[in-house]
């Protein structure tokens, strides 16, 4: 695809709503399709009469192609030029967060925002001027009842976090894989996720319940200028953001419930305090996943969130909470 040069956009956090198709196991049990989109508007989206408004609202029928357009083709810009950013996608578990972020992979029309991004950044580097020298590498892990774990070498079971001498936080031990090509980059994701099955009996449960993190670091040096440059992005996948009943859980069930809650709230906190501009006091410490991505929430970087809707009656009460988890970014 030939994209053009995407302008950057101005730093800030940016928030779409994503609503996927009414599912046969929902049809089947008579859940009604309740959303509307007022008007013709193509940032509104209401539910029970409340109108929400958000940079965009993405019906069911909108492709891969156009959500990523949309809300992430920007960020190869940015990443190229040296800004940091994060994208995430926040919903109740099936809501749509992995089609969105990662789709089918390899199929030109399913895949998501991540295998497109990676796409394109190679595109644009591979376009470039010849006196550039680019240095990629990858990290992938994923935080689980606050431990991180490496997705690239399974041996790393609970890494810490560290701050640099400039007082920025990093994952120490992350294993870091240099890459050269797209494809490198769909291996490590792919062996990432093997290493994410062999390590748990239930995928899907997992999967809802951890948050998964991938990160691109691209380094540029000019080799006349010696100007460098780096742009860090972290593509998040976060664990499934409904309400574990409050009388039926216990045990793990329960523990893995707290930590959830204390981090998707750490998280929409910290994303609330930017939005409102509250900068001298943002809560980065509260969650392991917030201060991993302090560097890329805020300031100088750029922070896209998709949030992702079922349209089902059956669901109401939980696609009105991520619709509010929205409204608290903007
Ligand atoms: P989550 O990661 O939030 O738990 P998934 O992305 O796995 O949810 O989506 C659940 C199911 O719904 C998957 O089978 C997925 O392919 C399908 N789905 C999600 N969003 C869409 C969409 N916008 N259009 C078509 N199918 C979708
Ligand atoms: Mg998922």
């Amino acid at each position: 695809m030939a994209n053009p040069v995407p302008n950057p956009a101005e730093c800030g956090i940016k928030v779409f709503c994503r609503v996927r198709p009414l599912n046969d196991t929902e049809e089947k049990g008579g859940s009604k399709f309740v959303p509307k989109f007022p008007g013709n508007a193509d940032d509104a989206i209401s539910i029970a009469g409340k109108v929400y408004v958000f940079d965009k609202v993405f019906k069911p029928n909108t492709s891969q192609e156009q959500v990523y357009m949309d809300a992430a083709y920007h960020i190869v810009q940015d990443v190229l030029t040296g800004y940091n950013g994060t994208v995430f996608a926040y919903g109740q578990t099936s809501s749509g967060k992995t089609h969105t972020m990662e789709g089918v992979m390899g199929d030109t029309d399913k895949q998501g925002i991540i295998p497109r991004i990676i796409s394109d950044i190679f595109t644009h580097i591979y376009n470039m001027d010849e006196n550039l020298e680019f240095h990629i590498k990858v990290s992938y892990f994923e935080i689980y009842m606050e431990r991180i774990r490496d997705l690239l070498d399974i041996t790393k079971t609970n890494l810490s976090i560290h701050e640099d001498k400039n007082r920025v936080p990093f994952v120490k031990g992350a294993t870091e894989r240099f890459v050269s090509s797209p494809e490198e980059v769909m291996e490590a994701i792919e062996e990432g996720k093997s290493n994410r099955h062999i390590a748990v009996t239930n995928m899907n449960e997992h999967s809802s319940r951890s948050h998964s993190v991938f990160q691109i670091q691209v380094k540029q040096e000019n080799t006349e200028t010696q100007k460098k440059l780096t742009g860090k992005l972290y593509l998040v996948d976060l664990a499934g953001s409904e309400k574990v009943s409050k009388t039926g859980a216990e045990g793990t069930v329960l523990e893995e419930a707290k930590n959830i809650n204390k981090s998707l709230s750490a998280l929409g906190n910290v994303i609330s305090a930017l939005a409102e501009g509250t900068k001298s006091h943002v809560p980065y410490r509260d969650s392991k996943l917030t201060r991993i991505l302090q560097e890329s929430l805020g300031g100088n970087s750029r922070t896209t969130v998709v949030i992702c809707c079922s349209p089902a009656s059956y669901n109401e009460g939980e696609t009105k909470s991520t619709l509010m988890f929205g409204q608290r970014a903007k």
